[in-house]
């Protein structure tokens, strides 16, 4: 049927809008919905780019225009687009569960996103905890608002020279070519900010990212009205020196939160993915302050209750730390905007809080310490990590028992329809249909009802695929490497166990505990009835020796003969790479030191695939470990860090670990009857899926956020700001007298005395000026370091003491001996997170 042409026009002026429209929804990142649109259109260039926008925006308009004509394509595409549509207007879980809840926006700060390939602004773990989050939100509803940076050339990418020594190289990412949009004022303008850089102005442009149906909004300094110093700050993501970050860290935070204002969005949570957006918490106080007419403090205490730190780092010298005179130099003005002095500025970057200058003039800006004085809540990101982080931020509370350290932990987990394989999609759907991911999660029952066949046949498929595909990529490889190409139709077998092992080159992470014996090594990957073979990638930053020695090692161990065509090392790790390794392997290896890997993340990524586990019991493996799931490495200590003790506990994990591969798993893997799948094989597999998959999904973690912290978050900052700031107005009253007169405080006569079960308390205290319901005072019961003590309250009593003293009383179970009770007195104030926002504390003893 022929329409005439201006019907024929409009239509294909429609069809045009709903393919970019599609295209600048990162959502075809994590559904194979728009697939076949794509390939239609260009099956070589989606081959290797699987990048909608890049083919929108390469092939022809005659290319698309005949598609158009298509029925079939048309069709496809009408259909895709109301389904995302219709998807993205309906109630989701949020919108089901916690309409009501007062909680209308979160903005997510991170320094990078790692949400697809086709947006290289991540290097790694942080990246893809704040994509997989992002994506987690968007299929839950929870209002999350990302904030991050454009790098005009994100983080290096990496190639192997011919004697298999790191190149970084730094590809420019034209914004033309990348799936954002400027944001526009209403007259159609350019949205540009400023941020405030001593002398100068930096100014930045702003994009939107389309993520389902959230939204990412990113900074960039490459505007021409900058100086060419300042056009360069947004440049490189971890590269540059210590001025560089401090830069990208202030146009992160401040401009971050101008952005927002700028756009009418006014978040009631703010949530800081690590420290480097830590100044964003006060610029929130400055434009509260503006907003409200109220002082730093008080805006301080009214808006920290919004903002929620997660700490990424297990060891102390993983914080960002600046010298203070560099701060000084870039934030004296700022300072003063505050209505603060820049040493108070210094104060909240320092553990050191209270002491006068000089003593601690030379202490480091940390930006973690920064993160911390400006939060109402903290997490770590597994259990272990949050032991861990309780003890690196143990100077922030001196005095205080470990365990009382304010930071709790949420385990982090991975955006399962991002990582699954198609294989796996349709086994998972089979057994809990497709909305498994959004709010009703898939039981452990229903996947214990999936047959040996049907997950050996996932496996099997899945490993083929990846057999498949990384011959192709490695030929590739080869070729750009100056090697021939030919050699990689010789690698691999689609029936042999495979191994995965990828992963940032830190020396922590151990790249190198595999290679600890070599002969070892390639005697198990070549066995003749149990072979194995191994796929390797990760990079090392540019300026780590260490870490790069380690590649080398690897690639000039890979070159020997026998090895070739057993071990492969992909150059140019990110997230397509990872992709196809977590569908394909069956056992992902993770060997850090512990406790050094706060979470990972790479090994939740194989578990919706079917693939097993084998890692350092650290970060969230310590958490999830059974034996009936995979298996353990090392002894769940922790150990010291002198040289000899490392060599020698290196050398006892990886025998441990070369016998396990070749006792269990390889043997686990090939004990076959007849054509039946391998028993106890597959029922690893089916436990691993049942028990974790969901479990390390990031839909558990937002959904955990949302419930646990951005919830109460969003109530507390909507009390402390109601009635013109009047709990802030109170708060900040209470700080001042507490930081003028805790130090007046003292303890007098003391009496404990066995009554039958339990000690009854009979205390006086002498308060000073500070006044009576400032403090409370309790009975501290020291049960050990293990568990969370929860300490015994004292009643105010009628009695009268010494003068001047006030009487406190209250009886306590006795079961411990005498010394294990111990008085004392901690700030108090209705409302306020104690330590977090007064970390005083007097002891009786
Ligand atoms: C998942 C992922 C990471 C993080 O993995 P870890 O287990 O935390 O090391 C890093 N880089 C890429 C490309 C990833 O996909």
């Amino acid at each position: 049927m022929k329409t005439n042409e201006g019907v024929n026009g409009d239509l294909e002026r429609k069809g045009f809008g709903d393919l970019k429209d599609l295209a600048l929804n990162l959502h075809w990142s994590w559904s194979r919905a728009s697939d076949e649109l794509w390939e239609r259109l260009d099956a070589e260039l989606w081959e290797t780019t699987q990048d909608p926008w890049v083919i929108l925006q390469t092939v022809s308009k005659e290319t698309i225009t005949a598609a158009l004509g298509e029925p079939e394509f048309s069709g496809r595409l009408a259909e895709v687009l109301a389904g995302t549509r219709a998807a993205y207007a309906g109630d989701a879980w949020f919108q089901k569960t916690h309409k009501d809840s007062g909680l209308k926006a979160v903005a997510y700060f991170s320094m990078e996103f790692m949400l697809s390939e086709a947006l290289p602004i991540y290097s790694g773990g942080l990246g893809n905890v704040a994509g997989d989050q992002m994506k987690a939100a968007s299929d839950l509803g929870v209002p999350v608002v990302g904030v991050g940076l454009l790098y005009g050339q994100g983080y290096f990418r990496q190639q192997f020279d011919s004697a298999g020594r790191q190149r970084a190289l730094y590809p420019v990412n034209d914004p033309g070519q990348l799936p954002i949009r400027p944001l526009r004022r209403a007259n159609g303008e350019w949205l540009r900010l400023k941020v405030p850089i001593p002398g100068v102005t930096i100014w930045l442009r702003c994009w939107e990212v389309s993520v389902g149906r959230g939204k990412l909004y990113l900074l960039d300094s490459n505007d021409f009205a900058n100086a060419p110093e300042h056009r360069c700050v947004t440049s490189q993501l971890y590269g540059g020196d210590a001025e560089m970050r401090l830069k990208q860290e202030l146009v992160l935070g401040i401009g971050g939160w101008r952005l927002l204002r700028a756009i009418g969005i006014q978040p009631e949570v703010c949530h800081l993915n690590e420290g480097h957006a830590a100044f964003a918490v006060l610029e929130r106080a400055r434009s509260y302050m503006q907003d409200h007419g109220v002082g730093f403090d008080v805006a301080l205490s009214v808006t920290r209750a919004g903002n929620l730190f997660t700490t990424h780092t297990a060891v102390a010298a993983g914080f960002d730390r600046f010298d203070p005179e560099l701060i000084r130099r870039y934030m004296t003005t700022y300072a003063s905007r505050l209505g603060i002095s820049i040493n108070e500025l210094l104060e909240m970057g320092r553990a050191d809080t209270g002491a006068p200058e000089p003593p601690n003039s030379k202490e480091p800006f940390n930006m973690a310490y920064l993160a911390m004085h400006g939060s109402g809540q903290v997490n770590a990101v597994s259990k272990l990590h949050g032991e861990v982080s309780r003890e690196i931020f143990g100077p922030l509370f001196l005095r205080w028992p470990k365990e009382e350290v304010p930071i709790g932990s949420v385990t982090n987990g991975v955006h399962v329809p991002t990582w699954e394989s198609e294989a796996a999609d349709k086994l998972w759907s089979g057994a809990c249909g497709q909305g498994r991911w959004l709010g009703t999660p898939c039981s452990a029952d229903d996947v214990r009802g999936m047959s040996d066949e049907a997950l050996w046949s996932m496996r099997t498929e899945c490993r083929k695929g990846l057999v498949a595909w990384l011959r192709e990529r490695y030929a590739r490889q080869l070729a750009l490497d100056g090697e021939d190409p030919a050699m990689a139709a010789f690698i691999f077998r689609e029936d042999v166990l495979t191994i995965g092992f990828a992963r940032r080159f830190a020396t922590y992470k151990r790249p190198d505990l595999l290679l600890h014996d070599p002969e070892r090594l390639l005697r198990l990957l070549t066995n003749p009835e149990r072979p194995m073979q191994l796929v390797l990638a990760g990079k090392a930053h540019p300026a780590d020796m260490a870490g790069q020695a380690l590649i080398e090692k690897w690639n000039k161990f890979l070159k020997r003969e026998d090895a070739r065509t057993k071990i492969v090392f992909l150059s140019d790790y990110d997230m397509r790479v990872a992709k196809e390794m977590v569908q394909g392997i069956d056992l992902w290896v993770n060997t850090p030191r512990r406790p050094w890997e706060a979470s990972g993340t790479s090994g939740m990524k194989i578990l919706v695939n079917g693939g097993l586990n084998l890692s350092e019991l650290d970060g969230w493996w310590a958490e999830a470990y059974d034996s009936a799931v995979g298996w353990a490495l090392g002894d769940g200590k922790e150990h010291s860090q002198d040289p000899a003790v490392i060599a020698e506990q290196d050398a006892i994990e990886a025998d441990a670990m070369y016998r396990t591969l070749e006792t269990e798993v390889a043997a686990d893997f090939y004990a076959r009857e007849g054509i039946a799948p391998p028993a106890r094989w597959v029922a690893r597999m089916r436990e691993s899926m049942a028990q974790m998959t969901e479990r390390f999904s990031a839909a558990r973690t937002i959904r955990e956020y949302a419930e646990e912290h951005y919830i109460p978050a969003a109530k507390a900052y909507a009390s402390r700001s109601a009635d013109g700031s009047a709990i802030g107005v109170g708060m900040a009253a209470w700080r001042s007298e507490i930081d003028k007169k805790w130090a007046g405080l003292r303890f007098g006569a003391f009496e404990m005395t066995a009554v039958g079960t339990r000690y009854d308390f009979k205390i006086e205290v002498f308060a000073g000026e500070l006044s009576s319901d400032a403090f409370k005072v309790e009975v501290y019961v020291a049960r050990g370091w293990a568990v969370t003590v929860q300490p015994v309250l004292l009643a105010r009593s009628e009695e009268t003491g010494s003068v001047g003293a006030t009487v406190f009383t209250g009886s306590v179970a006795a079961d411990l001996p005498v010394e294990a009770y111990i008085p004392r007195v901690v700030p108090y104030f209705a409302g306020a997170s104690v330590p977090l926002e007064a970390g005083e504390i007097l002891w009786q003893r």
